[in-house]
């Protein structure tokens, strides 16, 4: 607290929480550009299978400076990076979408609660500065507990009934190849119930995107 106050008053320098360099550009929270130039897309990546998913991506594993940027996105509110982020992952979320051709994208959305605090979406964001077209199909009815602690049992729940379908979608999905984009995937609890949820109304494929995976 007394550093952030600190580095407010521009009486201390503000030092990367990667590598301890200063960090000129403080609009990107607590990430140098050099650490931010090392984040690359990971190959090859072993695919194992996800319930109702018919394929998936993931950008790199979920450590190093890609963690650390998640982190300052959502549990520092740094918006900037969101966007940083989405660059990053443009050319490789890119491909899979020429593989998959989607007919409807979308995001795993935090819950209003989330939202309000944070004062954004970090997958919308990302997907913004990804410069993908997508819509907002999703709704999260239930504030969800973070998960990291529960088993995969504890979790699928959990999720069950958490996620909806936003009116004006309902009738849209059907038949359609949606690709839904999320940070990260840790058990594959959240893509079985969100694909679960799209099928039932009708969608003919679901992929996912995930930036980051503890999966790997
Ligand atoms: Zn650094």
């Amino acid at each position: 607290m007394l550093k952030t106050v600190l580095e407010a008053l521009g009486l201390t320098h503000r030092v990367c929480s990667c590598c301890g360099k200063i960090v000129s550009d403080t609009t990107q929270g607590h990430i140098c550009n050099d650490c931010l130039s090392s984040i690359k897309p990971l190959h090859p990546i072993n695919y194992g299978k996800l319930q109702f998913v018919s394929s998936y991506r993931m950008f790199a594993k979920y450590e190093g400076m890609l963690a650390q940027t998640l982190r300052e996105i959502k549990f520092k509110s740094v918006l900037p990076l969101a966007r940083i982020l989405g660059g990053k992952i443009k050319n490789h979320l890119g491909e899979f979408l020429g593989e998959t051709k989607p007919d409807l994208i979308t995001y795993v959305p935090v819950h209003t609660f989330r939202f309000w605090k944070r004062g954004f979406d970090h997958n919308e964001e990302i997907l913004k500065g990804a410069g993908v077209n997508f819509q907002r199909v999703l709704l999260r009815r239930k504030h969800s507990k973070p998960l990291a602690r529960l088993s995969k049992d504890e979790r699928v729940k959990v999720l069950k009934d958490a996620f909806g379908v936003r009116k004006e979608f309902i009738d849209l999905v059907e038949s359609k190849r949606v690709l839904v984009f999320d940070d990260i995937l840790t058990t594959g609890a959240t893509s079985t119930s969100v694909a679960e949820l799209l099928l039932s109304l009708g969608a003919e494929e679901v992929y996912f995107y995930f930036v980051a995976g503890e999966r790997v």
